[in-house]
């Protein structure tokens, strides 16, 4: 059976090359239920319009947004929900160049915010942007999901840095994968696939997996 997620494809080359390819008019009454059975998770940057590189309507898809586009708890809540409640059975995951979140670590970002003066100035020097310190501990978010391996500077994009980006994609396809709420057998089965979005040229590239997911942090 052919993939949804193939003819998206296709819509992704025809939006790079500078076609609209996103419908945005109220397409009338629908079901609540995705028309195309998809659920697609992307990071929040400002730089994506999912429906408009996807070619994706209204109706089409669930997505699901957050900085890096990472599989974390709250990404595995709504695809439960998405699959087991609202009958999606694929699921995409958009990870982009010059991502926000190679640009740091959860160390540094703690001890900033928690008034570490060294922390403060290396993420201002890291983001151009004075860092103000609340000065504070806090039990949670518990993780910021920096993307593993050593930082590069805010908007790079070199080679490291794309493989620092599959990495994470892997971990989030293995992260779905592995959840026991999450089917991948059987006549309930979801799939997933994983993309480097390129917010230069607004294409996309798949990321084979299985493959390395970096080393441990
Ligand atoms: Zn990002």
């Amino acid at each position: 059976m052919a993939s949804i997620i193939d003819e998206l494809l296709k819509n992704n080359e025809r939006y790079a090359a500078g076609e609209a390819v996103h419908e945005s008019k109220h397409p009338g009454k629908q079901k609540i239920q995705p028309a195309k059975r998809l659920a697609v998770v992307a990071c929040m940057d400002a730089r994506i319009d999912v429906e408009d590189l996807l070619g994706l309507r209204t109706g089409d898809a669930h997505v699901i947004r957050n900085a890096g586009g990472v599989i974390n708890e709250d990404a595995i809540r709504n695809l439960v929900i998405s699959h087991h409640l609202l009958d999606t059975k694929e699921f995409v995951l958009i990870h982009h160049t010059r991502c926000g979140m190679l640009a740091f670590t959860d160390d540094l970002l703690k001890a900033g915010l928690e008034g570490d003066q060294a922390a403060e100035k290396a993420l201002a020097h890291a983001t151009g942007r004075a860092f103000v310190s609340p000065g504070q501990s806090a039990a949670s978010p518990a993780a910021f999901h920096a993307f593993r391996g050593d930082p590069h500077p805010l908007d790079a994009d070199d080679e490291q840095a794309r493989e620092r980006l599959r990495w994470d994609v892997r971990r989030g396809i293995s992260a779905i994968l592995n959840h026991p709420w999450l089917p991948t057998s059987g006549p309930d089965a979801i799939s997933v696939r994983g993309f480097i979005y390129d917010v230069d040229t607004g294409k996309l590239e798949e990321v084979s997996y299985p493959g390395p997911i970096g080393p441990a942090s």
